[in-house]
């Protein structure tokens, strides 16, 4: 039994039907998916959560391992170049896949050096060796594999311990080209100034392995991936919320749907935000992720823009003029940015198909805290649209307000409602301080036998490979105790 059709949920569920169990994924909304989500207006698709794809083998891996490929099902597309990074002073460069055409713009930025940036790229590559047979593939509190033991040859004896930031600081000179690097933390919806320089890993990847599209919008892997479950005789039960994981000695043994339905099972996997489980569980001490624990969430505007957005990247980020101060108002104040980072995902650059005939998709996100509280009025909208398009004019980008044609706005509370994650928080807990980045909730239970978790905000996190890279760890686990 699944709970929850998120992307970690369907490829636990065809893992573990591909090894002969008979599996039910319950998914509280009407449609698969959860943060993979789709939207269509004046003709245009969007992918309403993620929109770029890292570490393309996790993905073939997946479909190899249950006897189909990859290539059969969907068509993963290289992003070129990976983006534009434009600057509140003026400064502008793109972020080139092709790896002298980016040494050429370091050495430009960099004083005429570009051995920061190889240097750098050495100790991600060492990290990248090391996670891939320790942290990607096996679940905290678990025994070692010892096949394992040789990584830790990579282990990096330097620059691993401190934070994120400082070892930006300590490889880079130029502050346009540290401000480009401090940005990837908030791929786990973290900071830089607080998360472990190991997750220097996630720069690597992206230059190592390429950023990716997917033909039609990301959302087709749900769809493939749903059309595979359902091939195969798994059923995925829309509007089905769980309401119970049900225990007996110790073990969970089914779940109860909202509606009081029990549907016995010998495992239960919850795809569901973890920290959700405790109150599943009826655990008297259940509480919410606290605030000062969740990751970051969005504010989101889709726009279908009328005409076309010629000349412009697929992916640009526009920066904000006071980085540091942008992420104590994300944390300390826990407010949305006065002057916050925008970034822009134009698909249709890549892939025409996502365009519409006279209007093409255009996707605007800024970083905001994960809060209960806060209120997403109009009002609020307002204000905050208002800050977006003002980073976007400064930063050259053409005024599109009177284009809109469509415009679906996904504000931290939606987020929260639609896939009941708490305050938003898009990637569970953040990965502040070492304990928070490595120790991220198991994918086995400690306590309840047969209860297992996969998805974002479990080990090894957020973000659509290590979401996949969940559901092999625990269908793994889920097999070695069958
Ligand atoms: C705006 C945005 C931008 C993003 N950008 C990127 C990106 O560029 N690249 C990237 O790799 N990742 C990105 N992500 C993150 C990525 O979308 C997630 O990490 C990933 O999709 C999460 O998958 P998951 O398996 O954790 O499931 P989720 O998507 O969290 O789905 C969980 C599912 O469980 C269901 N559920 C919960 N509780 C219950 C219950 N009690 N009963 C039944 N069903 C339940 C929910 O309805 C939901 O469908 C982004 C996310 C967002 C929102």
């Amino acid at each position: 039994m699944v709970i929850g059709a998120g992307l970690g949920g369907l490829a636990v569920a065809l893992r573990l039907a591909a090894r002969g169990w008979r599996a039910t994924v319950c998914e509280r909304s009407g449609a698969p998916g959860g943060k993979m989500n789709r939207w269509r207006a004046a003709g245009c698709t969007f992918d309403t959560g993620p929109s770029l794809v890292t570490m393309p083998w996790v993905f073939e891996e997946l479909f190899a391992e249950v006897g189909e490929r990859l290539s059969d099902h969907i068509r993963l597309m290289p992003v070129h170049p990976l983006a534009e990074y434009v600057f509140a002073d003026g400064e502008r460069f793109m972020h080139s896949a092709a790896l002298p055409d980016w040494l050429a713009t370091v050495r430009r930025l960099e004083g005429g050096r570009a051995e920061g940036f190889l240097s750098y790229m050495a100790l991600g590559a060492r990290l990248f060796e090391l996670s891939r047979a320790t942290f990607f593939r096996s679940s905290p509190f678990e025994r070692p594999d010892p096949t394992a033991l040789p990584a830790l040859k990579y282990f990096p004896l330097r620059h691993a311990w401190g934070s994120y930031a400082a070892t930006v600081e300590h490889f880079f000179r130029d502050p346009h080209v540290r401000q480009m690097f401090l940005r990837y933390p908030t791929y786990v919806g973290s900071s830089p100034w607080r998360i472990p320089a190991m997750l220097s890993v996630i720069p690597f990847v992206e230059y190592a392995f390429g950023g990716h599209h997917i033909e039609g919008g990301l959302y087709a892997l749900i769809e493939a991936l749903a059309h595979l479950l359902e091939a195969r005789g798994v059923e995925i039960r829309r509007n089905a919320p769980v309401a119970q994981i049900e225990e007996s000695g110790g073990r969970a043994v089914g779940v109860r749907l909202a509606d009081g339905e029990r549907l016995p099972a010998d495992i239960v996997v919850m795809n569901g935000d973890a920290s959700r489980a405790p109150a599943l569980l009826g655990r008297k001490d259940a509480h919410p992720l606290p605030e000062s624990e969740r990751s970051l969430s969005g504010l989101v505007f889709l726009w279908a823009i009328r005409g076309r957005l010629e000349g412009r990247a697929h992916h640009t980020v526009f920066f904000s003029a006071d980085y540091p101060r942008e992420f104590r108002e994300l944390f300390d104040e826990r407010r949305f940015p006065q002057d916050p980072t925008v970034y822009v995902n134009l698909p249709a650059r890549t892939d025409p198909s996502m365009a519409g005939p006279d209007a093409e998709p255009m996707f605007v996100m800024a970083n905001a805290p994960a809060n209960d509280g806060d209120v997403w009025d109009e009002g609020a909208i307002a204000e905050a649209r208002r800050r977006v398009l003002a980073r976007l004019r400064a930063g050259g980008f053409p005024a599109v307000e009177g284009r809109i044609v469509a415009e679906s706005v996904w504000t931290p509370r939606r987020i929260a409602d639609t896939y009941d994650m708490p305050g938003g928080a898009i990637y569970g807990t953040h990965s502040h301080g070492r304990r928070r980045a490595f120790l991220r909730p198991p994918n086995r239970d400690r306590r309840v036998r047969g209860l297992y978790y996969v998805g974002g905000s479990a080990h090894p996190g957020g973000g659509t490979p290590t979401v996949l890279m969940s559901a092999r760890i625990a269908a793994e686990l889920a097999e070695r105790e069958r």
